[in-house]
């Protein structure tokens, strides 16, 4: 496995590739964990090589305590990639990325970046368009690697491919658990203990919401769900929404022909934890 920090060593390599090699990329900020690897997994069966980026991105964060308090365990991160089939991980700098300037781009996502976390986390979805966009000029995969844990992202990722007319084919994977149901995230490992062990109440409040909405409307399970996080002694509910999988829309009657998808966001203390389920 080869590590490169700079722009020129990482895209030397990959030029002096065959041609017809192809490349999987999976872009993370680090703090690996099982989720991650699942898609470096899923890249190298369908790649002949795979690069995973390291980099945690400053302009995708809305708030300077979360991204000065984001993990950062990039040792840890390279043993766990060397135990997997990963080729080549990079590993740049913020100065490298973004030389003295360290600001987005202004992106056009046709509205898929004014709902869910882009009403709560202002500039996230320029800043992630911003560096995804720059690292595919980089890596120039054929196949890139997202999670649905993330799901908004994948589908302005979608919808940036789609307008920028980029080569690269986005496959979403399917998001990991712990054991008792909780998305795994780098952010749970600053949770407390005593937050860790009643986190799973967010997917097992996932889970019941999905069977509410078999019998009721979206309002209904809304408010159901926001009742449930009323009184939570540990955990404060920022928003939760069943909105159409492709619009991202909130659904108001439901349609049989459309997927809809129940999405969370919920504070832990500081820590903010995302998740989703298909309904
Ligand atoms: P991050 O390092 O959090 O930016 O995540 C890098 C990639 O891993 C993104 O595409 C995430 O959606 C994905 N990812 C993070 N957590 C999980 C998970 N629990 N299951 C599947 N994919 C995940």
């Amino acid at each position: 496995m080869l590590v490169f920090a700079k722009i020129i060593s990482v895209q030397q390599k990959i030029e002096s590739l065959k041609s017809g090699t192809s490349i999987g990329f999976v872009p993370t900020m680090g703090a690996l964990h099982e989720g991650h690897l699942s898609l470096v997994e899923k890249a190298k069966n369908e790649n002949d090589i795979v690069v995973v980026s390291i980099f945690v991105n400053p302009t995708q964060f809305d708030n300077a305590d979360d991204l000065k308090n984001y993990p950062k365990t990039i040792d840890k991160d390279l043993s766990l990639l060397k135990s997997t089939n990963c080729d080549i991980v990079f590993t740049p700098t913020p100065e490298e990325i973004y030389a003295n300037n360290i600001q987005s781009q202004s992106f056009d996502f046709d509205g898929l970046e004014f709902q869910m976390e882009g009403k709560f986390r202002e500039g996230h979805f320029n800043g992630v368009g911003t560096i995804v966009e720059r690292l595919f000029e980089i890596v120039k995969p054929n196949k890139a690697y997202f999670g649905e844990k993330d799901f908004q992202q994948i589908q302005i990722i979608r919808k940036m491919v789609e307008k920028r007319n980029l080569p690269v084919k986005i496959i979403a994977c399917p998001i990991h658990r712990e054991k008792d149901g909780l998305a795994m995230s780098s952010r749970n490992i600053r949770l407390t203990k005593e937050q860790r062990v009643s986190a799973p109440f967010i997917y097992k409040t996932l889970k019941q919401a999905k069977a509410e909405f078999g019998t009721k409307n979206a309002l209904e399970v809304v408010k159901w769900v926001e009742n449930e996080f009323k009184n939570h002694p540990l955990f404060n509910l920022e928003y939760f929404e069943i909105a159409d999988e492709y619009t991202l829309l909130p659904v108001e009657t439901k349609n049989s022909t459309k997927k809809y998808r129940a999405f969370i966001a919920v504070f832990a203390g500081k820590i903010r934890l995302i998740d989703n389920i298909s309904l």
